[in-house]
């Protein structure tokens, strides 16, 4: 069901009430970080409305916060609150004086990243994705590793290189090494590429040694962002062997500002694409409710659309995943962003990085003007934004995630 606010805001907007993403904004006459909800093209200052409304302490604690993680680390039935609390004040007549000063134009704010992240791991679920990249970096042999299918492939990545979407990407340096060279060299990377991606954060931690159930997913994750993994392919294909990607992606990695709260999603729920392979019971979620999710993808490249994945297409999902990460006991904490992988559909111009859609370089991305791209250049910017199914034919927007590559 929808409901109707008191703002003016367009029918169909992918920002109204049946949304409401959380950010974290800073704007110039009011101190300090602020935790932001994003209403159509304004920013909720949620500590601000949560004051004006005259909502509990222990709600105005958690949104008065710099960073979402309190909010996160207080476990759904809060979050189920502030959302009741949130879609209240913004729909019920009898808080508009009170609120409505608390909103700022989107224009006026600085967004930064929205929660403290712990650790941080990048999947491989896209068989798409999987499997072009098998063609391309092992030609003649099978595309997908004897595991594939039956794990969620992963690696930690490193966190501390997560910055908000805005920020310039730096050229990385590196050893690369050419199959036909007989050493390595040293300078900036000659092939610098994108992933588009998926990731949810997680908020309830849980314990050492105590796994998360595939029903367990949405008591421990508060929502899900866009994600630009940033990779070097030819630092990445020199050192990636045996123990996975390293330098070659560490730099930097692009997360958008607005985190989706996982009720925002209901609609959006679809079952994943059919497997061939059956699953071990902890990751068989054959007789639960599906956590596919049917989002649009568009990535643009300085200006132009040049793929748009399907999420949809995904083989694991994010319950699948998280089971996985914490099968062996591995506990969460709050802040755990966890990628989905490079999001790739099955035709060509829904592939989601530039070593899928150029084929390695082979085919280069052909524009209008005249100009060509096999990997990024200087200057160049790359927008990943995504919708998905609300409401009443409503679209949940994500917003975008975006940098440019400076040398
Ligand atoms: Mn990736």
């Amino acid at each position: 069901m929808t409901t109707t606010t008191w703002l003016d805001l367009p029918a169909d907007s992918p920002f109204g009430v049946h949304n409401l993403p959380y950010g974290v904004f800073t704007a110039p006459d009011r101190p300090g970080r602020r935790i932001g909800v994003r209403i159509g093209e304004q920013v909720l200052d949620a500590g601000a409305a949560a004051r004006a409304a005259g909502a509990p302490s222990e709600l105005l604690d958690l949104l008065a916060a710099e960073t979402l993680n309190p909010l996160m680390a207080a476990g759904r039935p809060t979050w189920q609150a502030v959302r009741g609390a949130l879609t209240e004040w913004l729909t019920d007549a009898a808080h508009r004086a009170a609120v409505e000063p608390c909103l700022l134009d989107l224009a006026d704010v600085e967004l930064h990243l929205p929660f403290e992240v712990a650790d941080y791991v990048d999947f491989f679920a896209s068989e798409h994705h999987a499997t072009n990249l098998g063609k391309i970096f092992r030609p003649g042999s099978e595309p997908l590793t004897p595991n594939w299918k039956h794990l969620p492939i992963g690696y930690h990545g490193r966190s501390g290189t997560i910055v908000v979407s805005g920020t310039p990407v730096t050229r990385p340096h590196g050893q690369r090494k050419a199959p036909a060279d007989a050493a390595p060299t040293f300078g900036p990377s000659r092939r610098l590429d994108i992933e588009a991606e998926v990731a949810f954060v997680v908020g309830t931690p849980s314990a050492m040694g105590s796994p998360v159930a595939l029903a367990d997913f949405a008591e421990h994750v508060f929502g899900v962002c866009l994600l630009n993994d940033w990779s070097a392919r030819d630092i990445q294909a020199w050192e990636y062997v045996p123990l996975g990607p390293f330098l070659g992606k560490s730099f930097a990695t692009s997360l958008s500002p607005w985190v989706v709260p996982l009720d925002a999603l209901q609609h959006a729920r679809i079952a994943p694409p059919a497997r061939d392979v059956e699953p071990l019971p902890y990751l068989d979620d054959r007789d639960a409710e599906p956590w596919g999710l049917d989002l649009a993808i568009e990535v643009v490249l300085n200006g132009r659309t040049v793929s748009r994945p399907p999420f949809a297409s995904m083989y694991w999902t994010a319950a699948q995943q998280l089971a996985h990460l914490t099968v062996n006991g591995a506990s969460l904490r709050t802040g755990d962003l966890c990628a989905s992988g490079t999001v790739s559909g099955p035709e060509p111009d829904t592939r989601g990085a530039l070593i899928e859609l150029t084929w390695n370089g082979e085919h280069p991305l052909k524009f209008p003007d005249g100009t060509e791209r096999t990997f990024l250049e200087d200057g160049d910017e790359v927008t990943i934004g995504a919708t998905a199914p609300g409401p009443g034919g409503l679209r949940v927007g994500f917003g975008e995630v975006t940098g440019r590559i400076v040398g």
